[in-house]
C-alpha cells in the first residue's frame, strides 16, 4: 500500500520530537522517506538525489533553539525547495509589445501539442484574445484536420498548409518553415494579436525533428516557446527535456495528462534540470480541461 509522504514524515517526527536536536541519523532517516517519495512520484533519479542532498544540507543547518518540531520545518523546507524549483509564482505568458505575440509548441509526438493548440487558444480568446492558430505538423497525416477540428471547436480560425481542407485561409507550401512564417504574417495582416504555432513530433527525439523546430523558431521569433511534455513519461522526463531545451530553447513548459495517474513528478524533473517554468498543465481531452499552473499545488500533489 502507497503511504503519503506526509503519513511518513509523521512517522518520524515521532521519534524526532522529544528531542533536544536533530542529529544527522534523525535528518537522514527523514531524507530517505523524502526521497522514497519523490521516487514514488516518477521525479527522475539525479533530480531527487540534488533534492535530497539541499534538503539535507538546510536540516543540518537548522538552529536548534528554534527547533521546536524539527519535522514540521524539515517539511516546510522541502515545499519551499520543491516549490522554488517549480519556478516560485505562476509564470504568465510574456504578451509582445508589437503584437501579435508568437507562441510556438514544442515536444515528441503524443505530448499533447495539438490538443493544447486548441485549449491554449479558446483560454487566449475567452481572455479577450483574437489568436491564430497555424499547423505546421506536417509529419503526422491527420496532425492538420486534428487542429482544424480544435480550432472550430474553440472558435479560432486555422492557418494550414493544405489548400481546400476547410481551412481558412491557404498556405502556398507544405514546408512546415514557410507554414510558420506564413502563418505568423497572416496573424499580423489580419490583426490577430497572438497566434499559436503547432509543430511536428516524433515518438522519440530525433536530430531531424530538432532541427525542423529550430530553424521554425529562427524564422519566427517566438516570443514564447513552450516545451510540451506528458506527465507520464516518468524517467525520460530528463533526457527529453534536455534534449528540447538544447534544441529549441523553450521559455515555459507544459505538463499534460495530469488527469491520469501521474503525481506530477515529471513537472520537477523538467524544471529541476532546465531551470525553465511550468506554466500550464492539461488535465483532460476535452478543450476546457487546462488551467494556470501553480507550483504550490503541484508540491502538495508530490508529497500527498
Ligand atoms: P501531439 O502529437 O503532441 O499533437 O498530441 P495530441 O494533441 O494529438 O494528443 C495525443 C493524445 O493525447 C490524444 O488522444 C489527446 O486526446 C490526448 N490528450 C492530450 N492532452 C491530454 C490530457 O491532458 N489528458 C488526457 N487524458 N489526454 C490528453
Amino acid at each position: 500500500m502507497f503511504n503519503s509522504l506526509s503519513d511518513r514524515l509523521t512517522a518520524t517526527f515521532k521519534n524526532l520530537r522529544g528531542k533536544g536536536r536533530l542529529t544527522e541519523a534523525d535528518i537522514d532517516a527523514t531524507v530517505r522517506e523524502i526521497r522514497r517519495a519523490l521516487l514514488d512520484a516518477d521525479v527522475a533519479v539525479p533530480v531527487v538525489r540534488a533534492f535530497t542532498a539541499a534538503v539535507k544540507e538546510r536540516a543540518l543547518g537548522l538552529e536548534v533553539s528554534q527547533a521546536l518540531n524539527p519535522g514540521q520545518q524539515i517539511v516546510k523546507i522541502v515545499n519551499e525547495e520543491l516549490v522554488g524549483i517549480l519556478g516560485g509564482e505562476t509564470r504568465r505568458i510574456r504578451l509582445a509589445k508589437n503584437p501579435p505575440t508568437v507562441i510556438m509548441l514544442a515536444g515528441l509526438q503524443g505530448a499533447g501539442k495539438t490538443t493544447l493548440a486548441g485549449k491554449l487558444s479558446k483560454w487566449l480568446k475567452g481572455q479577450g484574445h483574437s489568436p491564430l492558430l497555424v499547423a505546421c505538423d506536417l509529419q503526422r497525416p491527420n496532425a492538420v484536420r486534428q487542429l482544424q477540428v480544435n480550432g472550430e471547436r474553440a472558435g479560432v480560425p486555422v492557418y494550414a498548409p493544405h489548400p481546400g481542407v476547410s481551412s481558412e485561409f491557404e498556405a502556398a507550401t507544405g514546408d512546415p518553415v514557410a507554414v510558420a512564417r506564413q502563418g505568423v504574417a497572416e496573424a499580423r495582416a489580419r490583426l490577430h494579436d497572438v497566434v499559436i504555432v503547432d509543430t511536428a513530433g516524433r515518438l522519440g527525439v530525433d536530430a531531424e525533428l530538432m532541427q525542423q523546430a529550430a530553424d521554425i523558431r529562427a524564422a519566427i521569433s517566438p516570443d514564447e516557446v513552450l516545451f510540451v511534455i506528458d506527465a507520464m513519461i516518468g524517467q525520460d522526463a530528463v533526457n527529453t527535456a534536455l534534449a528540447f531545451n538544447e534544441g529549441v530553447d523553450f521559455t515555459g513548459v507544459v505538463l499534460t495528462k495530469l488527469d491520469g495517474d501521474a503525481r506530477g513528478g515529471a513537472a520537477l524533473s523538467v524544471a529541476s534540470v532546465t531551470g525553465k517554468p511550468v506554466m500550464f498543465a492539461s488535465t483532460g481531452e476535452g478543450l476546457g480541461d487546462f488551467e494556470l499552473f501553480h507550483p504550490d499545488r503541484m508540491a502538495s500533489r508530490i508529497l500527498d
